[in-house]
């Protein structure tokens, strides 16, 4: 039997809808969210990421601000700017896009940014309060994975979650949120052994390591729930996931494609915690 689809496109256009709704209501309040996306470099994938992701902005009525520099600024002067973005109350969030050139920390930047504009959750104060299970902005590859399953209605409490991958925005967040939500969470890496064995033992496995064709029908177990973040390139150039699609469908219960899974997601969920930062700073204001 083949797996049933989980429709990323469709899934993300369901919650895109909503949030018209909150942006409609915050604009009536004469709030209307803002997202400052800092580019340095020419890094071609960042530039498309970029691109994709004001165009979405643009569709739903949020205003976006391209801040594009060579790749020779400076650390200081990158600080500087998230400093000056920081002060501003028409913007609700910062996005600054990774990689950075090599003579910049990330870590330093991401930590400049106000933890109350943090729309891509890598802040440690996100971070300590999604541990600690507090509301925040929650990273969002692994936020768009929850809200794909919420969507589905697929129950998380008390499922075994494999996570393959570990790393600090899709992996270690991912099997954090689904802890949350009060599953038993298994996380393998590169350093797994039998790699397999906990595979097959997994009612959900999430991938999340940029490795085509690692995963096949021989990998699931049956009726599992299959959510493939990998965004990799088949021998032919063409875009997939860490799953073999055609053969994993036969043992997997659902299934999300690459491409048309989690990516539509993903960047819905930054207009996710765009708006929800713009409605956390109209309410602090209507409180005063
Ligand atoms: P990353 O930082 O390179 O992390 C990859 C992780 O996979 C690491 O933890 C690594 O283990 C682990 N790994 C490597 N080989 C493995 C193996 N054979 N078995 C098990 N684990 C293995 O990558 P990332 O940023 O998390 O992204 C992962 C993938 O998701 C990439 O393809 C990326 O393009 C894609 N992605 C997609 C979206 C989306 O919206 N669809 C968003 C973000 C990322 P170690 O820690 O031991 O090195």
């Amino acid at each position: 039997m083949s797996a049933e689809l989980i429709d990323g496109r469709l899934i993300a256009d369901y919650y895109r809808e909503r949030l018209q709704e909150s942006i409609s209501e915050l604009k009536a309040n004469d709030v209307t969210p803002g997202l400052a996306v800092i580019l340095v470099g020419d890094n071609h994938a960042s530039h498309t990421y970029v691109k994709m992701k004001r165009k979405a902005c643009s569709k739903l009525g949020i205003h976006s601000e391209l801040y594009q520099f060579q790749e020779s600024l400076t650390q200081e002067e990158l600080v500087g700017k998230i400093e000056e973005l920081n002060e501003l109350d028409h913007i609700h969030g910062i996005l600054v896009q990774l990689p950075l050139p090599q003579h910049i920390n990330p870590i330093t930047i991401i930590e400049t940014i106000s933890p109350s504009k943090d729309v891509d959750g890598f802040h440690p104060v996100s971070i300590g309060k999604m541990v600690t299970n507090q509301d925040t902005f929650y990273s969002c590859t692994p936020l768009g994975i929850i809200k794909m399953l919420e969507y589905e209605k697929i129950d998380i409490k008390g499922k075994h979650v494999v996570i393959l991958g570990r790393s600090n925005i899709v992996g270690k967040p991912a099997g954090q949120l689904f802890l949350n939500r009060d599953a038993t969470v298994t996380y393998c890496h590169s350093k797994t052994a039998n790699l397999t064995d906990y595979t097959k033992k997994a009612d959900i496995l999430v991938s999340a390591v940029g490795k085509a064709k690692l995963i096949g029908a021989g990998d699931i177990k049956k009726g599992a729930v299959v959510i493939d973040v990998g965004m990799n390139r088949d021998e032919a150039g063409r875009l997939c996931g860490d799953v073999d699609f055609e053969s994993a469908r036969e043992a997997a219960g659902k299934i999300t494609p690459v491409p048309g899974g989690v990516g539509p997601m993903t960047i819905t969920m930054l207009l996710y915690n765009t708006v929800k930062s713009a409605r956390w700073q109209l309410e602090n204001r209507q409180k005063r």
